[in-house]
């Protein structure tokens, strides 16, 4: 090699390091997500981790060898912890307890014992499964940016390809202790392949959190805050670009005199009626409906293929769940109902927007009838009024 083997081992320890820090400011510009955080810390952690192998090549003594890659071991499951996160927005403190402590207590021992050749096998075989273990995390959210995912899955698999190279070149060499770190070809390639993927995966992996980011702030915005539910123009966007299809039912759902709530009980106990009803609306919501807060008080659901019978039936559903889970908030004298208008996509080529504006009326006749009922637009049926709790 035209460097020797410490320069390069420090050259990508430093390199591994220096990217950390990176990262590290990175997640400072938004502490309250851990990932960079954790990323930086277990690269930093590997980093050190080869830096201290340096020495351990100057001077091949186990206890060097192992405190070496106790640290890398610990920056590796790190990072599969930092995947995780990635991939479920969960903690992943147990996940790297768990396999820190593991691959620690598998790959140690043999070296810890004197045995200087060997001893290296399970030390790359556990550096490997952590960068698999790492790329598998990045592959299960691959559907969010392919090529990037897919690219960052081949660097972690590429590293990881060059330590089983290295584990079965000693395996093949058999020598149980040898004199110096272990040191061929394989170890050359291998730091070779650390030097062209450290970077990448630096350089992917922020790349990465801008663009999660971004997605963030896209549920964010097509989300309510205080119920879950889409907001209004993200219905839009869901049911609103495209002529809405024959049969489907728009229904409007209003609480009544939800303004007399907020002034008797206060606005907190507003908001939680609100998300009462949002939760109404979710646990009677077939599984292919939109279910949305339109504003204020005011919810649709929009159901695909659905029978006039069907869609009072589920009408009359939410307000009953809706009643029911008020009661239980049990706050004296709180009484609440709720009014629905429905309508239907009944002729091919109309707008969702006309749709809802129809079911808006049918509202707005359940209104003026009395409250507490649901009405739809045509033919016009009203319910009977089912006076649950007032
Ligand atoms: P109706 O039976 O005719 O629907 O009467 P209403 O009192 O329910 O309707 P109105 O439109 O007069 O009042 C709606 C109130 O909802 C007025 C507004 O202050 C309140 N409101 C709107 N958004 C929120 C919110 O997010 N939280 C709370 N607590 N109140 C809200
Ligand atoms: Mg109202
Ligand atoms: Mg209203």
């Amino acid at each position: 090699m035209l460097l020797d083997y410490v320069t390069l081992l420090t050259a990508v320890g430093i390199s591994a390091a220096c990217l950390s820090i990176m990262i590290f400011m990175g997640w400072l510009m938004a502490p309250k997500d851990s990932y960079l955080l954790t990323c930086s810390l277990g690269g930093g952690l590997a980093g050190i981790g080869l830096l201290v192998y340096g020495f351990y090549v100057v001077s091949p003594i186990p206890i060097i060898g192992v405190s070496a890659f106790a640290v890398v071991l610990w920056g590796l499951s790190m990072l599969v912890g930092a995947g995780y996160r990635f991939r479920t927005d969960r903690s992943p403190r147990n996940l790297v307890i768990a396999l820190g402590a593991g691959s620690c207590a598998v790959a140690l021992p043999a070296l810890a014992l004197g045995y200087t050749g060997l001893g290296f096998v399970p030390i790359n075989l556990a550096m490997a499964a952590l960068m698999l273990a790492t790329a598998a995390q990045y592959w299960g959210t691959r559907r969010h940016a392919p090529f990037a995912i897919a690219g960052l899955c081949g660097l972690y698999t590429a590293i990881a390809a060059s330590f089983v190279l290295c584990a079965f070149m000693l395996l093949r060499h058999g020598n149980p202790v040898i004199e110096t770190a272990p040191h061929g070809w394989a170890e050359d390639l291998s730091l070779l392949v650390m030097i062209a993927c450290v970077p990448g995966i630096g350089a992917v992996t922020l790349a990465l959190n801008q663009a999660r980011i971004a997605s963030k702030h896209r549920l964010d915005a097509m989300t309510d805050p205080l119920t879950g539910l889409l907001n209004r123009r993200a219905l839009f966007d869901a049911v609103g670009e495209r002529p809405i299809a024959e049969r489907t039912a728009v229904l409007v759902f209003d609480i009544d005199h939800f303004k007399s709530i907020n002034d008797r009980h206060g606005h907190a106990v507003g908001d939680r009626v609100i998300a009462v009803f949002a939760r109404a609306l979710e646990e009677q919501r077939p599984a292919a409906a939109h279910a949305a807060r339109l504003g204020g008080e005011e919810f649709a659901l929009v159901l695909p293929a659905a029978t006039a019978e069907g869609s009072l039936r589920i009408a009359e559903q939410v307000r009953r769940s809706f009643c029911t889970l008020t009661a239980e908030l049990d706050i004296a004298d709180l009484a609440c109902s709720a009014s629905a208008g429905i309508a239907f996509g009944v002729t091919h080529g109309r707008t969702f927007e006309q749709v809802l504006n129809e079911a808006d009326a049918a509202l707005y006749a359940a209104k003026n009838a009395g409250r507490n009922r649901v009405f739809t637009a045509e033919p016009r049926i009203a319910t009977t009024a089912r006076l649950l709790s007032l």
